[in-house]
């Protein structure tokens, strides 16, 4: 049988739920409702096996960056299969793909940022990173300072590296994670966690974890901080504003790296190339995936400083993936990052749409069930909430409310994740104004119906 978008729904979804096992999913639970199909897509737009489309405020996985459909970027990927389709670049061999997007990238990352260590996936590049950062310290006579500190609720990925590195507690549960050597602090939300404190109280409170965590190791054992400059997959959690500079003060009197995790909030996702421009943070090294490509080819990647690549770069790094700068994803990068220039699409998340959906998104805290709108260039969440002058949270699973607004958005043709008791959007960065005005309309209607 030949399994083709003529199908008709009802049989791919048997067939999906029988043979195709999905990532951060009740398998039994697809089974019974049967997954969406979704046949094709355009800009902002998802088309589904039934012909109807959907707004995808997502930007599939927060990486959609430049929309759907770009004709350049298939052209960009097939002109590169049929020059090169593959090499790699282990033993003294390199291409032109990983060069030119290589050279690209450090004159897009800040001036001390100039050197690119490829993978396929952010979660590889943060393995890249446990592992770079640790080697840096042992090349440079420290072989103490081993240990990574992270935050409770970050995502930085789901290889037991990775998965170790984040603070998902439903995903340590399953499959020995955290390997050891991570520590975690608490994250700067204060929606949820800052009780009586005000906000910048609150900001100082959760950066001086990190100072008492160094503490309590050995600063002589502390190898990094790694953080996202916005939480995403956490929930969009944006820091107070003193959170920041107090970290950073941490990090440079402490003497550990610093690695700011840009798999979301890079490549214009908050109105600048980095988050850690929008946040004037001074990261040793930034990981990359997602926007990278836009989500057209896997890649990511570790864009180390001059210090760290310098200390690497003097011995063998015996550490790489097979798809470690695969030339047609390089290819597709490079042709993505060409778009977000020309296009000017990084300057219109910053000076124009991204403040219009500032100011319609922090609209729906007049809606009754939301207590906290949040956002930063595009991406932006709100907080869910019984009785937004006492802060409170739904009383039982605090999921069940986003789950079910969720359920309801997408019964609206519109495509927002919850987390916890946060609904979080982060469209493709070419979202027009009207498409905004849309966005806006269906998750009201959601919440309305979710109440
Ligand atoms: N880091 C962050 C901040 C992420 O949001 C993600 C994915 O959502 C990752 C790392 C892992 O990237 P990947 O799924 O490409 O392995």
């Amino acid at each position: 049988q030949q399994i083709t978008n003529h199908l008709p729904t009802a049989e791919l979804q048997a067939l999906d739920a029988a043979h195709h096992m999905h990532p951060f999913s009740t398998q039994s639970e697809l089974a019974a409702k049967g997954a969406r199909v979704i046949t094709g897509a355009s800009g902002v737009t998802l088309r589904d096996s039934e012909g109807v489309e959907i707004l995808d405020a997502m930007a599939g996985l927060w990486c959609v960056n430049v929309g759907y459909g770009r004709e350049e970027l298939a052209e960009a990927a097939a002109r590169q299969m049929r020059e090169l389709p593959y090499y790699n670049t282990f033993f003294m061999t390199t291409h032109v793909p990983a060069i030119a997007l290589s050279a690209r990238l450090a004159e897009l990352a800040p001036g001390h940022l100039n050197h690119v260590f490829y993978a396929g996936s952010g979660s590889e590049a943060n393995d890249t990173n446990l592992r770079m950062v640790r080697t840096y310290w042992a090349e440079m006579g420290k072989p103490s300072k081993q240990i990574v500190i992270s935050r409770w609720n970050a995502y930085h990925g789901s290889s037991v590296g990775s998965g170790s590195l984040g603070g998902m507690k439903g995903m340590h549960a399953q499959g020995g994670m955290p390997i050891p050597g991570i520590e975690h602090i608490d994250q700067p939300n204060w929606w949820a966690e800052g009780g009586d404190m005000s906000p910048e109280e609150f900001g100082l409170e959760r950066a001086r974890q990190l100072e008492k965590k160094i503490d309590e190791l050995g600063e002589d054992n502390v190898a990094a901080f790694i953080a996202e400059p916005v939480q995403g997959a956490g929930g969009v959690i944006v820091a107070p504003d003193t959170y920041w500079p107090e970290v950073m003060r941490i990090c440079r009197e402490r003497d550990i790296l610093f690695i700011a995790d840009e798999v979301i909030c890079g490549f214009g996702r908050t109105g600048q190339w980095f988050g850690s421009q929008t946040l004037d943070l001074a990261p040793d090294i930034m990981t990359i995936a997602k926007g990278l490509s836009s989500g057209y080819q896997p890649i990511g990647g570790s864009i180390v400083s001059d210090k760290v690549a310098e200390v690497i770069g003097a011995t063998e790094f015996n550490h790489g993936y097979t798809y470690s700068g695969h030339p047609v994803a390089c290819a597709v990068a490079l042709e993505n990052l060409r778009i977000l220039d020309e296009e000017g699409i990084v300057t219109r998340v910053r000076e124009d749409t991204g403040p219009y959906l500032k100011e319609k998104f922090e609209g729906l805290m007049d809606h009754p069930m939301v207590g906290e709108a949040k956002i930063v260039g595009m991406m932006g969440s709100i907080a869910l909430t019984p009785d937004k002058a006492a802060r409170a949270r739904f009383a039982s699973d605090a999921g069940t409310v986003g789950y079910m607004v969720r359920e309801r958005c997408f019964a609206n043709n519109l495509i927002m994740r919850h987390v916890g008791d946060r609904m979080i959007i982060s469209p493709p960065l070419v979202i027009s104004k009207s498409e905004i005005d849309t966005l806006i309309e269906r998750a009201w209607q959601s919440l309305d119906e979710g109440m």
